[in-house]
């Protein structure tokens, strides 16, 4: 069983539990508490700052919370009473304390409760108790024992009367106190005692009232026989005595002693020889004298006077003795660790008795001393028993208000075990849940290259405190290698060789092929930062014609594309661009940014030549649902968006102006003729495509060549007034670019980002431009998933559209359908995630960590609310991306209609325009 030595909480708010500290516990002490079975040493602070020390102590020591407060039970000062009766009222009022047994009347369950709690604390010294009063009683009885043998008969008829009152007391008590030690009938203990209460209530007040006033009465029986005879043998001694007597009283005797006595008062003495040696003289008494207030009475002076000592004088003196009996009971009934039901009921039935013994025994009288003294002794018991009742109620009272003190912090202490359960047992399930998902992380797809893994955990050896300095100077030299070289860790590094030799090791021949041979460059800066700027006589371009097919961008809707741009940025509505422009978005936004940052003069781009250009690409995108002209300027407007806006323009600082060309052709031109099939189809149908580009990025490699044919035309050279150098530049970083764009080498760059943040060489990528381009061209790309929700669930809508058409076609040519491309089985949000958590999340997390700063969050937010939306339509089981619009995204038709969503589907029309392979 628990034990409780309560604590005093130092919540002052809770009224309602607060209790002055009982048991004298100081505020300071700490709780000791044992919760049984459950609890082993832990310590707990509760969330009221109760601070519990938990062990498993003995039952027993719970009753030392027991001391009460004599302060509670006598209140010394008013502010005590106040209190008291504050505390008590609010008890009162929350458990429902019976008014005179303190039952919790509200809570039957509760006062069960409290008799097991009364019991395992009363059990023991109620026991005691007994055993004690038991003795006593055997002691006081064993003097009775030798009257047994007695020659006077009454003697030993008032001995064996009092053994057999005594008998109940010595026999039930060991009786009744085995009963009470067994378990099965503990709960019956107040029962018992108070059975035990009453059979030593029968033997005292019976014994006291019988076999005492038998024994008295035995007394003056003996002694009125001696006086008797003495009176009769010394005549001399009675005459004086009775001499005395009558001068004491003369007018009396005279006046009331009538008829029969011969009365010689005349002289002052009294002749008395009749009256006393004729002992058969009769007398009358009746109440017609003055002092004789008892029943009228007729006999000889010996059997009045017996009448009078034995009848009158003992039962008085009988009753106000044997007081102290009941009063014994009920000193001693709390011993016994009767409640305040129990105790009532034995003062009830003591005072009954004693009151009946009264009623019986007491003479009539009309005296009225006499009378107020047996009222008396009514009232000094009936009293007494009051007063008595009433402690034992207050300390029921008490014992009860500790109970509940003690039950309130077991309740604190079992609330805040189960707390520390409850998140233990978190804990274990979030450790479970961990591993699994670790487990689950080993079975499933593994991001990270086994480069980055060799990367981390060399940079782990490195922050090893104990490495050696030359060791990690060593290990810096490691890690700087491998993640400048990337995925070209197995070339020789000749470019990086030959910038450290001087013409004289190498000859021109040997370094020409060396570079060109052995290790062909990729995309290489011209040394100049801000080479553009050629020199005015080398870029006088002729005057170009416009293809008859093309128009010149009017300068009202420049200006409203230029507004949008500005005002929308990355999350432009294109396909309005698309409208405004009368389908040739790249050519309106192109010219924008062309404008904006002076390219046709910086690059020496003739602006027929451009107008031409990019004129033909808009028309040679097809009409796919995403993959058409719409996609391509959207996408050249988020990578100028990202070099002229985010972080204030920071990209214009890192990048010249021909890198923001190549850019800007780059996104133009990016997926240029798109058949709206994956590399993957064209692979698996044996395309035309595929084996013209050997399965190797068919499409990008396709948009470069298809573009670059068209470039090769005069009309449309944009690149004609570059040198050959800065041409071969632009190519490269062209290239590049779009071949980035295949999201089968999507990884490596990740890949190459990560290693750069792992080995917090951020220079690596800041200083590459190439790396930059790269970046701005991926994020731009796949951009609609940064995009507000609204256009982020169009764009979403489209490119399903155009896997399912995809699907359709692999179904109808008898091909096995690709993943998530089988209309039949459609369940977009398990797509999109998938997109999400391999594509999106690892990109745009590490380029907001490796290459912007502020600026890029807005951005980085918006795919986490993307994000977010489509594991909600995960959760919520949807798989219909209308479904998904509607519930998830609220795509409203009426809120949208404006922006025409239908018409965000192109209409299947083949391009009346001319194909960069026709136009070549
Ligand atoms: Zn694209």
């Amino acid at each position: 069983m628990p034990k409780v030595a309560p604590n005093e909480s130092s919540d002052s708010s809770e009224k309602q539990d607060k209790i002055q500290p009982l048991g004298g516990m100081s505020p300071a002490s700490r709780m000791s508490f044992s919760a049984g079975k459950m609890l082993r040493k832990a310590s707990i602070q509760d969330s009221t700052g109760l601070t519990l020390s938990l062990s498993a102590e003995p039952a027993a020591v719970r009753r030392s919370s027991l001391g009460l407060s004599t302060s509670m039970i006598y209140p010394q000062s008013p502010a005590e009473r106040h209190e008291s009766v504050k505390v008590t009222r609010a008890m009162e009022e929350k458990y429902g304390f019976n008014f005179l047994t303190n039952e919790f009347s509200i809570n039957p369950n509760l006062e069960k409760e409290y008799q097991a709690y009364c019991t395992e604390i009363n059990l023991n010294p109620a026991c005691n108790s007994s055993i004690l009063i038991w003795l006593l009683w055997i002691i006081t009885t064993l003097i009775e024992v030798p009257k047994l043998i007695s020659g006077n008969a009454d003697e030993r008829l008032t001995a064996l009367i009092s053994l057999l009152f005594a008998l109940p007391v010595l026999v039930a008590t060991p009786f009744l106190v085995m009963i009470c030690r067994n378990k099965k009938y503990q709960h019956r203990m107040q029962v018992i005692f108070c059975i035990l209460v009453h059979c030593c209530a029968f033997s005292l007040l019976g014994s006291g009232l019988i076999c005492a006033s038998q024994n008295t009465l035995q007394i003056v029986q003996r002694d009125i026989g001696g006086i008797e005879s003495l009176a009769t043998n010394m005549s001399a001694i009675s005459s004086t005595f009775c001499g005395y007597v009558v001068a004491q009283y003369p007018n009396t005797y005279t006046a009331n002693i009538t008829g029969q006595v011969n009365v010689n008062s005349q002289n002052g003495l009294l002749v008395f020889d009749n009256v006393v040696l004729n002992t058969s003289q009769i007398f009358t008494l009746n109440n017609n004298t003055s002092f004789w207030s008892y029943p009228d009475r007729i006999g000889s002076l010996q059997n009045t006077l017996w009448y009078y000592v034995a009848g009158v004088i003992l039962p008085i003196a009988q009753l106000n003795a044997n007081l102290v009996r009941p009063i014994i009971i009920l000193l001693i009934a709390p011993l016994f660790k009767l409640d305040t039901y129990y105790f009532i009921a034995t003062a009830i039935t003591t005072n009954l008795c004693y009151f009946i013994f009264l009623s019986l025994t007491f003479p009539v009288t009309s005296d009225q001393y006499l009378i107020r003294n047996k009222f008396y002794l009514v009232f000094v018991l009936a009293g007494l028993s009051a007063i008595m009742a009433l402690r034992v109620r207050q300390t029921d009272r008490f014992m009860r208000l500790n109970f509940l003190h003690i039950r309130s912090a077991e309740e604190k202490v079992r609330i805040a075990q189960e707390q520390k359960e409850q998140i233990q047992n978190e804990n274990r399930s979030l450790k479970r849940m961990l591993e699994a998902q670790t487990a689950h992380g080993k079975d499933a797809l593994d991001l990270d290259s086994p480069m980055a893994k060799v990367i981390t955990d060399l940079t782990k050896i490195q922050q090893s405190p104990n490495l050696d300095a030359g060791l990690q100077q060593h290990l810096n030299e490691i890690v700087t290698l491998l993640t400048k070289q990337g995925h070209n860790l197995f070339a020789p590094d000749i470019h990086e060789q030959l910038k450290m030799k001087r013409e004289v090791d190498l000859d021109a021949d040997t370094k020409g092929w060396a570079t060109t041979v052995l290790a062909s460059k990729s995309y290489q800066r011209n040394n100049n930062r801000r080479s553009s700027t050629q020199s005015d006589e080398e870029s006088i371009q002729p005057v170009m014609m416009l293809r008859p097919e093309v128009r010149l961008p009017d300068e009202a809707t420049l200006s409203k594309v230029n507004d949008m741009m500005k005002n929308d940025g990355w999350n432009i509505d294109i396909h309005a661009v698309a409208e405004l422009s009368n389908g040739k978005p790249i050519s309106y936004v192109t010219y924008v940014i062309f404008e904006r940052h002076n390219m046709f003069s910086f690059c020496s781009v003739e602006k027929h030549t451009m107008v031409n250009f990019f004129w033909f690409i808009d028309a040679g995108y097809l009409p796919n649902p995403y993959h058409n002209n719409c996609h391509a300027a959207d996408v050249v407007n988020y990578v100028e968006f990202m070099i002229s806006t985010v972080d204030n323009g920071f990209f214009l600082t890192l990048l010249n102006i021909q890198e923001v060309f190549a850019a800007i052709v780059a996104a133009a031109i990016h997926d240029f003729r798109h058949p709206g099939k994956s590399n993957n189809f064209l692979v698996k149908s044996q395309h035309t495509l595929a084996v013209k580009y050997s399965d190797s990025s068919v499409l990008e490699r396709m948009h470069l060549a298809e573009s670059f044919f068209l470039a090769s035309e005069r009309d449309f050279n944009i690149f004609s007034g570059m040198k050959p150098k800065q041409y071969t530049e632009v190519r490269k970083a062209i290239i590049e670019m779009v071949l980035t764009t295949d999201l089968s080498v999507h990884l490596q760059l990740v890949g190459s980002l990560k290693a750069a943040l792992l080995s917090q060489n951020r220079n690596d990528v800041m200083d590459s431009p190439m790396m930059l381009m790269k970046i701005i061209i991926k994020c731009a790309d796949v951009g609609h998933s940064s995009k507000c929700t609204q256009l982020h669930a169009r764009w979403s809508e489209l490119i399903i559209e155009e896997f399912f058409l995809q699907g359709d076609e692999e179904k109808a040519l008898g091909m096995e359908i690709s993943p998530f491309m089988n209309r039949a089985f459609e369940n977009s949000a398990k797509n999109q995630l998938g997109f999400f958590e391999f594509i999106i999340l690892p990109f745009f997390d590490v380029v907001a960590e490796i290459v912007f700063t502020p600026g890029f969050k807005p951005i980085l937010d918006q795919v986490h609310i993307n994000y977010n939306l489509w594991k909600k339509a995960e959760a919520m089981q949807l798989k219909s991306i209308k479904d998904i619009l509607d519930q998830v995204f609220n795509v409203d038709e009426h809120a949208t209609s404006s922006m025409n969503r239908i018409s965000f589907l192109p209409k299947q029309s083949s391009p009346s325009s001319p194909t960069a392979s026709s136009v070549s």
